[in-house]
């Protein structure tokens, strides 16, 4: 039989396969699970993993490596974990925590790990962030000059902040942190400014409830819910602040103004506490490791005010947390006071006095705030915070004395209706012009005829009066941000007008 089969052809096939041969094997990062517990895992054999490394284990669970010694990685799992057994294999996939981030986002309530827990499906995105993303250096940050209206008057006056702005809220337990908080987030309608609203350990009723506000508000259009409820595990509170960060960062280097609120740090600090004790790390003060203050510090640090390069974006930090029996020098706060621009004190005295909000003028603080206040509210707002302080130290010395001068006495006639003024119901924020007409009329003393327990109801009215039938006033203010000659006019004869209708008012 006849073949035709040339050696040379075989071989010149043989060779090409050979120069086309590349070896296809994958080599893989792998250890073993020798013990997993209480979301932490510990990995033997997994050598040059990084630290913020994303793992993956057999049954697909996401870890994060977090603990690296010399012969074992502790990693943080972000679910449950429940079927990774003793021997399972975990692989290490090169990649940093990274979360999808979009447009999209808007008006979405998801979880630490970004993905959508409301119920509207998946979120469309095509970009993603490090979770952890490094804060922006000296040069590319500017100082904070543009006004970051809260809502609440005690605080635009008194204690203004900016954007680019950290300022805390610090109070015990039920003292009207979160009204305050999301009181700004309502504030924010038409303002441009986008805002995150990361809950952390709290009731899911809670986080329901603010939610509702915010949709019912309008809000939700410019706001992102991140929300890791206290039934979570401690490894998926910890990273939720984070996560706001990073989707906030997402919309501050596309040039917008951001907000982002942490409601609140105590419980992610517990949180990690936990973790760090399953970790077996050495606990310091009060129990938490001796790292807590860098979780704070470099989560602080990623709000702020970008340079023209970067397009003039911000992102204004507003922190809650909260403290026992009033105590700001336990560990927590005093960590974050320390690397923040100033705090807002809640008291439970006031509140439970029935001054809401409960803000302690005397010891609340911005540090960088008065540069961004408009020039109206300069014009009015310089002496109220002296006053108030003032007067909060002359109330208590004259619950002991009999007969009062007369000069304390009107400064006690003043003091007390300024504290009328700052009340304000919660979920009703004031427009800046408002807050320039509400504090003018307490400074110039248009007030002292009216008996205290009259002044909150005359105020609310009288804005009304302001708005419906002099909205000149409201108009200057907005465009030349002063309060001209022209707009105090308009004020005055607004007050004139509506004082008399009112002192006939029954009751
Ligand atoms: P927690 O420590 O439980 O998180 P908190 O400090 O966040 O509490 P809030 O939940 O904001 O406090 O408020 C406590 C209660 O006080 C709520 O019932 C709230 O409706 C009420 N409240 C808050 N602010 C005001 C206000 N300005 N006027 C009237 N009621 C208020
Ligand atoms: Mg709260």
């Amino acid at each position: 039989m006849v073949t035709n089969i040339r050696p040379d052809e075989i071989s010149s096939i043989i060779r090409k396969q050979i120069e086309g041969y590349a070896p296809e094997a994958e080599a893989a990062n792998t250890g073993t699970v020798p013990q997993v517990g209480d979301g932490i895992a510990r990995i033997y054999g997994l050598n040059e993993v990084m630290a913020g490394e994303l793992v993956e284990s057999e049954d697909g669970t996401a870890g994060i490596a977090s603990n690296l010694e010399s012969d074992n990685a502790g990693a943080v799992l972000m679910g449950d974990g429940l079927t990774i057994q003793e021997g399972s294999f975990v692989k290490a996939t090169g990649k940093i925590a990274q979360i999808p981030v979009s447009e999209s986002f808007l008006g979405r309530v998801v979880n630490a790990l970004a993905q959508p827990i409301d119920g509207k499906g998946q979120v469309p995105a095509s970009e993603s962030r490090l979770v952890e993303s490094p804060a922006p250096g000296i040069i590319s940050r500017r100082s904070v000059y543009e006004p970051m209206q809260t809502g609440p008057i005690a605080i635009d006056s008194m204690i203004p902040i900016g954007r680019g702005q950290r300022e805390p809220t610090i109070g015990d337990r039920q003292t009207g942190k979160t009204a305050v908080a999301t009181d700004t987030i309502l504030n924010q309608r038409g303002q441009n400014v986008i805002c995150v609203y990361v809950a952390i350990g709290q009731k899911a009723s809670s986080v329901a409830q603010v939610v509702n506000t915010f949709e019912d508000r309008g809000a939700m259009e410019y706001t992102i819910v991140v929300s890791e409820t206290a039934d979570s595990p401690a490894t998926l509170q910890y990273p939720a602040p984070y996560t706001g960060a990073a989707l906030a960062e997402y919309f501050m280097y596309r040039k917008q103004h951001t907000s982002i609120t942490y409601d609140d740090l105590s419980k992610q600090a517990q949180a990690y506490r936990q973790m760090s004790l399953l970790s077996r790390r050495p606990p310091g003060r009060e129990a938490y490791p001796g790292d807590v203050f860098y979780l704070h510090s470099r989560l602080s640090e990623r709000a702020a005010k970008s340079n023209a390069q970067l397009g003039e974006g911000s992102m204004t930090a507003l922190p809650v947390v909260e403290t026992q029996a009033g105590d700001v020098s336990a560990y927590i706060p005093t960590n974050v006071i320390s690397i923040t621009d100033g705090q807002i004190f809640l008291s439970a005295d006031l509140f439970n006095a029935g001054i809401r909000p409960a803000i302690n003028v005397g010891i609340s603080v911005s540090r960088v705030g008065s540069a961004a206040q408009i020039k109206a509210m300069k014009q009015v707002a310089g002496k109220p915070k002296l006053e108030l302080a003032q007067f909060a130290e002359l109330e208590a010395f004259a619950q002991f004395a009999s007969d009062l001068d007369k000069a304390t006495q009107n400064q006690l006639a003043r003091g007390q209706r300024s504290r009328e003024l700052s009340k304000q119901s919660q979920s009703a924020p004031l427009s800046v012009e408002e807050q320039v007409a509400t504090v003018h009329t307490g400074v110039n003393g248009y007030l002292d005829i009216l008996k205290v327990e009259q002044v909150k109801r005359f105020l609310v009215q009288l804005r009304e009066y302001v708005i419906t039938n002099k909205p000149q006033f409201g108009e200057i203010v907005r465009s030349t941000k002063t309060l001209t000659e022209e707009a105090e006019t308009y004020l005055k004869e607004a007050i004139k007008e509506y004082t008399e209708p009112f002192l006939l008012q029954k009751n």
